[in-house]
């Protein structure tokens, strides 16, 4: 029998109405677990009591609370090569990228621990005499967090640290596809010094639990990262209530190279952008845009390194790519290639399922070329290891296709001109954007969000999500003298 895990339900590690299998997408006969699914009554108890542990936490002392910040952090660090294992075992991201992710969200923590200490406020003198104005942030309240598959412990971490660092309860539902990450992150977090009932684990589907979540009017703020079309039903149930609301979505980036570009640069930076994680990043490069004289000779040594790179299960040394996430994931990655072709694209190498000696969800990196920006390949987001060559014919050119997307995350340029990468960075219209470095790969400590479709409400990370977790409050103090 498999281990039965639960759900943190108002402080009580509960069992729902049913359970879910978890198995492994680089060998499907590994069943990591089975995990319990909320209920919707537990999902309202366990709302009620985040109010009530909410206000307890926001009376802690700030260094109590950065205390258990700190030790969230610590532990996810110290521990990362285990919870790294366990996190690519169910998503199939190379070992390394899982010990990676599993740090990084100790990062986030030990981050906010910091910031718990550097909450400051503003001062004014009144226009009226004798009045002095005091202006501070307050918690929001209960939070919901809702966050995807691709970095199960990353995204969930950069929302729930800075969340408890302003003085929230949190009600974290995690994607289905990786539970276990979601069940160790919880068991880390619940043991610390915090009011029961501060923090809520609810596995459940989107569809049942998680729109459940989001329309509940005891919820405070809600900040999701997922698709676009979950995006918009969770904005208008959030409109609905007027609660406050925070969304990182899709994005469909291009990495622009120029024809003063270092071949050998360009092709490390183009194919660890648009395979890494096997595409399936919010950040990944799936536009490839390539000054017409360097193309034949960048599609070249692309092709040679995506065919070099290890396909394999993501626990195997040596495994450069892992599996896609699921086997629906894979039929939607092998109906673009379809598409792709249909339009016209040229498929150049890869974008095919592989078969292994273990059943799994594996596919070879793919590259399209004689692309045109107009095709669907280049349009919607595939969260794919594919990626589409657009031959342009000066930089003006390059520009304009970069930012001819309804999106708007990120973008990036590989050249050798100052002048040219200064004028990319003040005028993609993307959220960040990175001159001689992939598309993909951000830091903890700045701002991180799109633009269009990619993004809504205020920036992720850093000291941005201030504006996020914190409501304001504007005193008016008069000594009282008349
Ligand atoms: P989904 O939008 O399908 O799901 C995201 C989360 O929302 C999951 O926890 C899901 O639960 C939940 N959910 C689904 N339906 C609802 C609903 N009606 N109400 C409330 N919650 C719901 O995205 P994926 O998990 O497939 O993740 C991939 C997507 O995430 C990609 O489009 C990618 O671009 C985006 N992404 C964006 C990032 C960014 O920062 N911009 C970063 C990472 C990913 P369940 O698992 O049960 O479906």
């Amino acid at each position: 029998m498999s281990k039965s895990h639960l759900n943190l339900i108002a402080g009580t590690w509960s069992a729902g109405e049913k359970e879910i299998e978890n198995r492994n997408p680089s060998d499907v006969s590994d069943l990591i677990g089975m995990y319990t699914q909320a209920s919707g009554d537990q999902l309202s108890a366990t709302i009620q009591r985040a109010k009530h542990a909410q206000r307890e936490w926001a009376a802690y002392g700030l260094e109590r609370k950065q205390a258990v910040l700190n030790a969230i952090g610590t532990e996810l660090m110290a521990r990362s090569q285990e919870l790294g294992t366990l996190l690519s075992r169910e998503e199939g991201k190379p070992l390394a990228e899982g010990k990676g992710e599993v740090y990084r969200a100790g990062q986030f923590f030990s981050y906010y621990a910091a910031e718990c200490l550097r909450q400051l406020g503003e001062n004014a003198d009144s226009v009226r005499d004798g009045i002095e104005i005091d202006v501070r942030r307050e918690p929001v309240g209960v939070v919901a967090v809702i966050s995807p598959w691709n970095f199960p412990t990353a995204t969930a971490s950069w929302k729930i640290a800075p969340a408890l660092c302003y003085g929230n309860a949190v009600v974290w539902k995690p994607a289905n596809l990786t539970p276990a990450s979601a069940v160790a992150l919880t068991e880390i977090i619940a043991k610390q010094d915090i009011p029961e009932g501060l923090f809520s684990l609810v596995m459940g589907s989107g569809k049942a639990i998680g729109q459940r979540l989001v329309e509940s009017p005891e919820v405070d703020a809600i900040t999701f990262t997922g698709s676009v079309p979950v995006g918009k039903q969770i904005a208008a149930a959030a409109v609905a209530n007027l609660t406050k609301v925070q969304m990182e979505m899709g994005s469909k980036n291009a990495l622009l190279v120029m024809d003063d570009a270092d071949i050998e640069l360009a092709v490390t930076v183009a194919a660890g952008g648009a395979f890494g994680g096997t595409g399936q990043k919010c950040t990944a490069s799936s536009r490839l845009i390539v000054h017409e004289s360097i193309c034949d000779a960048f599609t070249e040594k692309l092709i040679a390194a995506a065919k070099a790179l290890t396909l394999g299960h993501a626990l195997e040394d040596g495994t450069q790519i892992g599996p896609v996430v699921s086997e629906q994931q894979l039929q939607e990655n092998l109906d673009y290639v379809e598409i792709g072709i249909k339009e016209g694209a040229d498929l150049i190498c890869g974008g095919e399922r592989v078969d292994m000696p273990q059943e799994g969800y594996y596919m070879s990196p793919g590259i399209f070329m004689n692309t045109h920006n107009s095709m669907r390949i280049n349009r919607e987001e595939m969260f794919a290891p594919l990626a589409s060559i657009i031959s342009v014919g000066s930089y003006d050119e390059a520009l304009s296709v970069v930012n001819d997307t309804k999106f708007g995350l990120t973008s990036g340029i590989v050249t050798k001109s100052l002048a040219r990468a200064t004028h990319f960075r003040r005028n993609a219209k993307t959220g960040v954007v990175t001159v001689n470095l992939p598309t993909a790969g951000t830091d903890y400590h700045v701002p991180f969000g799109g633009r269009g479709d990619s993004s809504y409400g205020p920036r992720e990370q850093g000291r941005s999500a201030v504006e996020f977790y914190t409501t304001v409050k504007t005193a008016y103090i008069s000594s009282g003298d008349v």
